[in-house]
């Protein structure tokens, strides 16, 4: 399938936990969580528009002080998204500066906290990074950002704190064929906006398109005649959580039939009770939880440093459960039958 997502973890499958999502054609990126960047070249970094943060332990949130000088004299503002407090935790690493020479810098960053409801806070340089309030607060069913491009969702999970979960999803490619367009002798126009519009909408297949002045064509035998119909990728992406029945059934919903499925998997099955007493997965919970979501592939990692040297094992037991035949766990049993 045509791939226009590109996907890359910053610090590989052992290093701090930050995927950068480039969207191919876009000029932009998205970035999954911010530990520590300093290895990433800035021209890497530059295209960032959005952070999604899990959650603000160390691992997960340090490269902001990395981030924030490199976007520092730039005219743009980026936004950061996580669970509740994270406001607090952007404003107290700004507090740790001074800034009384930044008056006329036009950057900004927006922090929307996601919880029952989506609030938002706005830090603007030329204010000395006061925090000031940003639009009322929305409320929050599952749906993040939306654009022309991409939606992105999200899902509360235990990790004694929430750790966000998120899936990145990108609409549906619609693209017209110039030949069969001219075979039709259909003139090209906006038109043609309005008939992807209506595909992406679900419109009826009778629904009239206006494809000259006065005169409208049923929607089905257009698209079937003149659209390419490209299903958009999906990529998931879950760190630090505990395997619960709760946690299962929201994750699985979330990354349900994604593409690819970034999972942490920072312990081996054989240390389940530490994996637990710390609130993270084993790589085998990974695995069934991955496959419970029909996810078409599956990526690890967040691995625990302590399996240095067997660093395979880790891939191996998630990637072993992922082809499995049976679901092991009682938890996603009853998981699946909640969600069905
Ligand atoms: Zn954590
Ligand atoms: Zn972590």
């Amino acid at each position: 399938m045509k791939t226009s997502i590109r996907p890359r973890l910053l610090n590989g499958q052992t290093g701090d936990p930050a995927l950068l999502l480039t969207l191919r054609w876009q000029g932009r990126s998205l970035l999954l969580d911010l530990g520590r960047i300093d290895h990433t070249p800035a021209a890497v970094l530059l295209p960032i528009e959005a952070v999604f943060v899990s959650h603000t332990h160390m691992d997960h949130f340090m490269g902001f002080d990395q981030l924030l000088r490199l976007f520092l004299a730039r005219e743009t503002t980026l936004r950061l998204y996580g669970p509740a407090g994270l406001a607090d935790c952007v404003a107290g690493k700004l507090a740790g500066y001074t800034w009384n020479l930044t008056d006329d810098y036009a950057f900004a960053i927006d922090v929307t906290e996601i919880d029952d409801t989506m609030v938002s806070w706005r830090f603007r340089a030329s204010r000395r990074f006061e925090r000031e309030p940003l639009g009322p607060p929305r409320p929050f069913s599952g749906e993040v950002v939306s654009d022309d491009v991409v939606t992105v969702t999200a899902a509360p999970l235990d990790h004694r704190i929430v750790s966000m979960a998120y899936a990145v999803t990108e609409r549906t490619h619609l693209n017209v064929r110039a030949d069969a367009l001219e075979a039709t002798g259909l003139q090209p126009g906006p038109w043609l906006n309005a008939l992807k519009a209506a595909v992406r909408a679900g419109a009826g297949d009778d629904t009239p398109i206006e494809v000259a002045p006065g005169r409208h064509r049923p929607l089905a035998a257009l698209r079937d005649a003149l659209l390419v119909v490209t299903p958009g990728q999906k990529i998931a992406y879950a760190v630090d959580v505990l395997f619960s029945p709760a946690n299962a059934r929201k994750l699985v919903r979330l990354a349900e039939g994604a593409d690819l499925f970034f999972c942490e998997a920072p312990f081996l099955e054989e240390d389940i009770e530490q994996a637990t007493r710390r609130y993270h997965l084993t790589a085998r919970q990974a695995g069934a939880l991955a496959r419970a979501a029909a996810a078409r592939r599956l990526e690890v990692f967040h691995f625990s440093p302590r399996y240095e040297g067997r660093y395979g094992e880790i891939a191996a037991e998630a990637h072993a459960e992922f082809a499995g035949p049976e679901v092991l766990y009682a938890e996603l049993e009853r998981g699946g039958a909640a969600l069905s």
